[in-house]
């Protein structure tokens, strides 16, 4: 006859394996919440992206060559920065999901109505 007021008796056996997976499963699910909360952490483009690349993005505007960018054209004044000019690193809507420098520059650029 089974005891229940015994838990032994009534809970399902866990074992070492089982029980280690769950905590793993719940390692995961956590740190993707985290990583939820941290959503205004842009990831910054990496310049060897391919779109980053077809687009000619650099990090620092003044590495381009001056026959293909004109000297006052960087992110922090192209419309697309969702920055202030003063920010080092924004969004940018070419890199959904990803920050762009505000020094930066690629081949998209289009002037910043002013304000
Ligand atoms: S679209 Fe504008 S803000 Fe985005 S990377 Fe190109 S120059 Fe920079």
């Amino acid at each position: 006859m089974q005891d229940y007021k015994d838990p032994r008796q009534w809970l399902p056996k866990m074992t070492r394996r089982r029980f280690f997976t769950s905590a793993g499963a719940a390692a995961v699910a956590t740190s993707g919440l985290s990583q939820f909360a941290a959503a205004d952490d842009l990831v910054r483009v990496d310049e060897n992206d391919p779109t980053a690349k077809a687009l000619n993005y650099v990090h620092d505007a003044k590495t381009v060559d001056a026959a293909k960018r004109a000297s006052d054209r960087y992110c922090y004044n192209c419309a697309l920065f969702e920055g202030e000019s003063d920010d080092e690193w924004a969004a940018c809507g070419i890199f959904p999901g990803k920050a762009v420098a505000g020094q930066g520059w690629c081949s998209v650029w289009a002037p910043k109505a002013p304000k």
